[in-house]
């Protein structure tokens, strides 16, 4: 039963779930990649060590690119190249007072590809019809909550 239940597609993307160690977040990360289509942008929200990049992980893996995703608050931005397109895995950690936009952000953002933002909520503030928000709440030192959220009313904005 419980199998069951683990390998069901994700298919409703406003739901929260409980992950209880790292391998059930990269699982939960592979399972919303199979939703990700190309263009689409990730905004990973939560506090330090809540499981953000553990998740891009699993996206990474799932999406079938060569590379492993590391902690990255002191990359910026890391490129992975798999099957389906490049996949760009952001963290705005260290950025402060920054306007994105001066710093070529529309490759990102508008180039077709699927982007994955950690920290997103410092600098960016747009919704549109390719944003999904990922929000990441600290229950237990174990255990996370994880929110998968979809914008989808209105089409992306751009600069
Ligand atoms: P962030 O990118 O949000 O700063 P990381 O993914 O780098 O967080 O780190 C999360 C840390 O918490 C890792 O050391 C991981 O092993 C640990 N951890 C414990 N339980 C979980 C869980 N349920 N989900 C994700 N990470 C967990
Ligand atoms: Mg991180």
């Amino acid at each position: 039963m419980k199998d069951k239940k683990k390998k069901r597609a994700l298919s409703i993307p406003n739901t929260s779930h409980i992950t209880e160690n790292a391998d059930q977040t990269r699982l939960l990360g592979a399972k919303f990649a199979k939703l990700l289509r190309k263009g689409d942008i990730v905004f990973l929200n939560g506090d330090l060590g809540c499981g953000k990049t553990t998740f891009v992980q699993g996206i990474v893996r799932a999406l079938g690119n060569e590379g492993f995703a590391k902690s990255s608050s002191f990359t910026l931005i890391s490129e992975y190249k798999g099957k389906g397109g490049k996949l760009f895995h952001l963290d705005l950690y260290r950025l402060e007072n920054v306007n994105i936009w001066d710093l070529g952000f529309e490759e990102y953002l508008y180039g077709g590809n699927i982007t994955l933002i950690e920290w997103a909520d410092r600098l960016l503030d747009i919704q549109g019809d390719k944003t999904w928000e990922i929000k990441f709440d600290y229950l237990a030192p174990d255990k996370r909550k994880i929110t998968l959220q979809k914008f989808n009313k209105k089409p992306l904005p751009t600069p």
